[in-house]
Formats: C-alpha cells, structure tokens, sequence
C-alpha cells in the first residue's frame, strides 16, 4: 500500500472512529487498573458523552469505579474470564454512574482485538445507550406487576411469588388470607364504576397499612385481595389479624352496605404446587364468608369438607353440561306445584320446578344445582329447556280441555338479561302455539336492586306480549316497596319466610297484611307460597291474599299427578 493510501484509511478509520453513534474504548494491554501512557487506552467522543466523562479522568479512575455496584460483580466476572483467555469476549447491560450521580444503562460488548503477530491482549468495548428503553421495559414491568387503579401487586405477581417459594422451608409457616368484597358490584351499578374503584383505592390503602416484610397484599381481581404473609403467627395471633383486618374495612365498608369475606388457607407442601387451584380454595373459602349472610365480616378456614363440596359441585357442573346439551336428558326434568285461588281453592295454575335425578349423586335439590348452573351460564341453555318443556305441558293441559289454568316458570337474572331472551321467546311461543297469556314468568326480586332500569324495561316487553310477569320472593330483596309501583309486574308472590314467621299465637306481630294491602293497592295480584296449614290460610283469606301454594294443598307433582289433581277437582 503506497503513503498516500494508508494515510487515506487512517483518515477513513479516524473519522469513524471520532463520529461514530456509539461509545468505543480500545485498551492496548488492558488490565483493571487504570492504564497507564498516553497509548494504551483510546476512546471515542461518543464514550465520553454516554459516560459523561472526559477521556483523562476515565483513564484516571477505570471504568469498574464508574460501574454500578449492582453489576460489578457480574462484569468482574466476565472480565476476568476475559483477561485469562476462557472466553474472547462478552456482552451485557450494565449500569454507568454519571458525575452528577444519575445512571446510564448500556449495552456493552467487549472483544479481543488482534494485530498481527503480538501476544499483548488487546480489547475494545463498544457501548450503546439504552437507558430510555429500559425505562420502557421498568414501566411495562410495572404494570404487568400491578393492579392499575390500586396501584398494587396483583394476581400474576402473587402466582410468580408463590412458585418462587415452592418448598422454601425457611420462610415458616405461610398462609394466604384472601379478602372478597364481590358485593360492591352493587354500587357500581347504583354509583358507577368510578365510584367503587374508588372505594376499593381507599380499602387498599387501609389494608396496605398493615403490610410488613413478610406480609404483602395483592390486588387479585377487581375486588378482591389477598394477604400473603410468611412466618406467619399461630393461630390465636393469626385470627386476631383478621379481627384487625375487620375493624379496618368496617369503618370504610359499612356505610356503604358492602360485605367482606375473608377466607384463610395455609401454603402446605401438599397443595402449593398447583397455585391455581391453591388460589381457587381460598377463592371458596372467602366465598363462603360471603354467604354467612348473618354477619357482615366473616371469616373461614379452608377445609376438606369445603374441599368435598369443590368436588361434588364439579360433578354437578359435568351433568349439567349433558342436560344442557341435551334437550330430551332424562336425569332432568320438571314438577309442577299447584296454585290454587285462596277463596274456593281452585287450581288456577302450577308453578314448574326443575328437578335433577344424579345417576351418581342421586336426586339434587334445584336450591343446590341452580346456584352451579347460573354460576357457570348454563342455566341459559338449561333455561331454554325448561321453558320448552313447560310450554309443551301448558298445550297438554289445554288439549284436555282444561283452559285458563297458567303454568309459571322462574327465570333466572342470567337468562333474563341476554339481549337475545325476548325475540328467542317469541319464537319458542311461535314454534309451541302456546297462549303468552297463560304464561307465568317469575323473576326473583333481588334482580332489581342491581339492574332495576334494565330488568324494568325488559318486563315491559314481555307485558306486551302477553305474558303474566310476577315478582318472586317477595320481601326478601329489594327494599322499596313505594317503587314497586313502577314496575312491570302483574303480581308479587310473598317469600315463604313471611308465612313461617307468621305466629298463631301474636298475628298482629307479622306485617304480612301490610304487604298484601300495600300490593293489592298498587293493583298486582298476590300470590302466597309455603302454605303449610290451616291457619296460615285463614289469615290469607282475611286479609285478601288472591293465590296460595303450599304443602297444605299439595308439593310439586309429577307430570300424571297434576294432571289427576286437573281432574279430581273439576269432577
Ligand atoms: P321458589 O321459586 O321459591 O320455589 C318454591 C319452592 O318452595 C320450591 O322448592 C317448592 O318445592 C317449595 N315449597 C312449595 N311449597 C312449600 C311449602 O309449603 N313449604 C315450604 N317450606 N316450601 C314449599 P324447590 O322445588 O326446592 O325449588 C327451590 C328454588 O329453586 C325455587 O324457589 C326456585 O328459586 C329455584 N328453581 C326451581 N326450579 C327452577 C328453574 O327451573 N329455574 C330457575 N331459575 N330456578 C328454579
Ligand atoms: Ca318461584
Ligand atoms: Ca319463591
């Protein structure tokens, strides 16, 4: 190569090495310590700007005094491989501390440089800023970690943690304390969503209070959370926390009407290796806090037998699914009870109630399989077939000839509130040829407290087309009487406890009359069901109660039974 060429690429090597976009230092016989004469060490601009130091002061103090503390021993470690020949180079993110103390991440990669034939270890270092993408990858970190409106861990972060600590005996004793505040749903629908988000941000906070070290608190879903607490106390100690734990949501919980259940399992060698149904117990242990409907803060332990109905409700969800699948299953079918006019005890109707006959479990009360089918949506499908199935048996009655006599059918909120259920009725009418106007459809009375407009609206559709709207349960749910007025319902039947409440001996004591005279006033028909005796029945005919359904005059029959009591009573 003549003079004029190499002195051409020297120019060329120079200015790439002055302009180039990243940060390059090339030691000439490096070792740790600062090197020494002015042509063992070169660095580039773009170094100097990154590390925001000048080239003198880097050669003065090295580069391992400038590393963060977090990462020296990982880039010694490499280095030392490096300087003993194991490896011939290396690349990792590491963190440099700048003058004014803040921190510059980089991505670094070192490599051995060689000229020709000399044994001198030379190396050079190329470094890249990426400080802002990881902040980037900090943030999505973040909120991968977090509940957004708590602010939170939440349920990801406690499953991580919880494999972590798979078999970590040195932790202790471990135990999960979940906290289910699942009634708030209520208000969102009353208040909207921001004003429960809001209330769960004050709860959280209150709660976080009590965290420590080796007690955390997770944001596991919307409104639940869940206490994970290592070396955790003894029993005694560990209840009096969920006491404190009480007395901190009720100041916050109890003006707004909102349960909490809190439900409690300990992290054994026998059930942490299946997190998901781990979380799942405590989910049912919290549950059914929720439903001790005594107290407004309950608190269970998770146990087998809990454990055992885990299994018997999955069996229950299984044959569920069959039934839903199929229309003509004959493990599940229906009775119906009779309605009789309170004056001349005329049947005028039959309530129908589902019934399922378990070929494993044996016969299943509805107040068992309902709940499961509503909580896993299939009450939809199984909705459809026992409107079918009622329909058909309302077309037999009136085949033979008894006219007039309605067949009621209780529809769930979950089925009600499909967009679909209207215009799928009125095929299911189309298709059976049945009467709408001999239809009953009762709608239990706790569905207005949360979707009030909405089920109100759907009702004035169904009015419409002729069906005969009822309000079930009665006096259990929904607290406003005076608003009872407004809606689509053509009658109300009175919930059984009223009845069972009503003592012979102090009748004065029961305001059943005042809700049969409030109902009749605003014009609905008023149906009274657990009948069970004389008496009851004489208080009804007294205080003008139209219907009755009960034991007095008969439970749910079969499919022939009601047809036979059809006939006995018209001979
Ligand atoms: P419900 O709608 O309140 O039905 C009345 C319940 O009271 C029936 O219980 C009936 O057998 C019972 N009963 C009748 N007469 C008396 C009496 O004199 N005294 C007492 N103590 N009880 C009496 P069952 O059949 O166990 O049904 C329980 C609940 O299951 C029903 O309560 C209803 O809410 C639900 N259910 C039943 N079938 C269906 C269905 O097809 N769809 C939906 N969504 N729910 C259903
Ligand atoms: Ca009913
Ligand atoms: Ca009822």
């Amino acid at each position: 190569m003549d003079q004029q060429n190499l002195l051409r690429q020297m120019r060329i090597y120079d200015a790439i090495f002055e302009q180039a976009p990243i940060g390059i230092a090339i030691s000439f016989n490096a070792d740790v310590q600062p090197a020494e004469g002015p042509d063992t060490f070169r660095i580039n601009p773009m170094y100097e700007k990154i590390t925001g130091r000048s080239k003198e002061e880097l050669r003065r103090v090295g580069w391992a005094s400038i590393t963060h503390p977090d990462d020296i021993e990982e880039n010694l470690r490499y280095y030392k491989r490096f300087l003993a020949g194991e490896i011939n180079g290396y690349a990792m993110e590491k963190r440099f501390i700048r003058p004014d103390g803040s921190i510059i991440w980089v991505h670094m990669t070192v490599t051995r440089l060689i000229f020709g034939e000399t044994l001198q270890l030379n190396h050079v270092s190329l470094i890249q800023d990426i400080t802002e993408s990881k902040r980037a990858e900090a943030q999505l970190k973040y909120d991968s970690d977090h509940d957004r409106w708590t602010g939170l861990l939440n349920r990801s972060s406690l499953e991580r943690l919880l494999v972590r600590h798979v078999q970590r005996t040195h932790l202790g004793r471990r135990i999960l304390i979940s906290v289910n505040l699942s009634s708030v749903q209520m208000l969102t629908s009353s208040y909207g969503f921001h004003y429960t988000q809001d209330l769960m941000k004050r709860v959280a906070l209150a709660m976080y209070a009590l965290c420590s070290e080796s007690c955390l608190l997770f944001n596991t879903f919307e409104n639940r959370f869940v206490f994970y607490i290592t070396h955790a106390p003894n029993q005694t100690q560990l209840m009096h926390f969920c006491e404190t734990i009480k007395g901190i949501l009720g100041p916050i919980l109890v003006p707004e009407r909102v349960d909490a259940g809190l439900g409690v399992i300990e992290v054994t060698p026998q059930n942490e290796t299946d997190i998901d149904q781990l979380l799942k117990k405590l989910l049912i242990a919290s549950e059914k806090s929720l439903a001790m409907t005594d107290q407004d803060f309950a608190c269970c332990v998770f146990d087998e037998t809990m454990e055992e109905e885990i299994r018997r409700e999955e069996q229950i969800k299984d044959e569920l699914e069959c039934i839903a699948a199929d229309p003509y299953c004959r493990s599940f079918y229906l009775e119906y009870q009779p309605i009789l006019h309170t004056l001349n005890h005329e049947i005028c109707g039959f309530e129908a109630l589902s019934r399922l006959r378990s070929p494993v479990l044996g016969q299943i009360s509805p107040v068992e399989f309902i709940p499961i089918a509503e909580r896993s949506k299939l009450i939809v499908p199984i909705g459809w077939h026992v409107l079918r199935r009622a329909f058909e048996f309302s077309k037999k009655i009136e085949r033979l000839g008894f006219t007039n006599i309605s067949i009621s059918v209780n529809i769930s909120a979950i089925q009600l509130l499909r967009a679909d259920f209207v215009p799928l009725l009125k095929e299911l009418v189309e298709k059976t040829k049945v009467d709408p106007q001999v239809i009953g459809l009762e709608i239990t009375e706790s569905i207005f407290v949360a979707n009030e407009h909405e089920v109100n609206h759907i009702l004035k559709q169904l009015q419409e087309e002729g069906f005969h709207v009822a309000i079930d349960d009665f006096g259990t749910g929904y607290s406003s009487l005076a608003r009872e007025q407004e809606l689509h319902v053509d009658s109300l039947k009175i919930d059984k406890y009223f009845l069972r409440k009503l003592k012979q001996e102090a009748p004065e004591q029961s305001v059943l009359s005042e809700m049969i005279s409030i109902a009749k006033k605003m014009g609905h028909c008023v149906v009274a069901e657990g009948v069970e005796n004389e008496f009851q029945l004489k208080y009804l005919l007294q205080h003008g109660c139209d219907q009755v359904q009960g034991y007095f005059f008969a439970g749910a029959l079969k499919e022939e039974e009601a047809i036979q009591m059809l006939y006995d009573k018209s001979r």
